[in-house]
């Protein structure tokens, strides 16, 4: 059997901040379809190597190869072309505009409100916009303004505005912090959707949430890789325990 080739490939990534190491000479390598997990203590990494993937924070030394292409160098928009799509925790969705506005807005050729509002609506664009509104479950909300969403569907708002650009690879950051019980469990199936014929790279924090999405999970301490596989292996990790309940 061939083995699938990563996606990508991140090999022996380094950044330092003033001589301290944030990430430590990571190598880790996403399958397409995958749903890849980081977890691990504050302060060890996680969202800095969001960062550095997605070009935000330039690495020291190392290689990020997505399909193949070296996206050290890049910059953050030429990533974002190149097929990688980041949700920041921060929002990102224009609270006045409808929920068909937002999407459409983030179909690759609008780009900005006044690109969007005044290209045609062509029937490809409100297609796509349908079909991401279901997948997001907010078909019935598609002319509401986004200010009238609950804290849940306008994560789910900003995830669709992220599908839009059809992205291989989709990182979230913390994508349940503040959601409803209900809301969690949409959003676990939204994620298993969403690596149906992508990858999602996922930070997150609640272990519960971790083991219903997680195909594999990476644990980092200290900027590096202290254990990786699958969810019942690295949580009866003795090294994995101790870094979690030693402090
Ligand atoms: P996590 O997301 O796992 O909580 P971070 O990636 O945010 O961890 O941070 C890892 C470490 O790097 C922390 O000690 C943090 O203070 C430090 N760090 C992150 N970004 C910067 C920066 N731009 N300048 C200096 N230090 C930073």
């Amino acid at each position: 059997v061939e083995m699938p080739k990563p996606v990508l490939l991140v090999e022996d990534l380094t950044v330092s901040f003033d001589g301290f190491k944030a990430v430590n000479n990571l190598t880790m390598y996403i399958d397409p379809n995958e749903v890849r997990v980081v977890i691990g203590p504050n302060g060890a990494g996680k969202t800095t190597v969001l960062d550095l993937i997605c070009g935000k924070t330039r690495a020291t030394s190392g290689k990020i190869q997505f399909k193949g292409k070296e996206l050290m160098g890049m910059s953050e928009h030429a990533i974002v072309h190149a097929g990688v799509g980041r949700k920041f925790q921060t929002p990102s969705i224009y609270e006045n505009l409808t929920v068909f506005e937002n999407l459409e807005m983030s179909f690759p050729r609008g780009r900005s409100v006044f690109g969007a509002l005044f290209f045609k609506r062509t029937p490809d664009v409100i297609d796509r916009v349908k079909a991401i509104a279901a997948e997001i479950f907010l078909t019935d909300m598609l002319d509401q303004t986004a200010d009238l969403l609950s804290h849940g569907q306008k994560q789910w708002l900003e995830i669709g505005m992220l599908l839009m650009q059809d992205p291989e690879l989709v990182m979230l950051d913390e994508p349940v912090a503040g959601m409803s019980v209900s809301e969690r469990e949409k959003t676990a199936l939204l994620i298993r959707k969403i690596c149906e014929g992508r990858s999602v790279l996922v930070i997150e924090h609640d272990m519960e949430f971790v083991k219903t999405i997680a195909d594999k999970v990476t644990v980092l301490h200290q900027g590096q890789i202290l254990a990786e596989g699958k969810m019942e292996d690295v949580q009866s990790n003795p090294k994995v325990i101790e870094v979690y309940l030693g402090h």
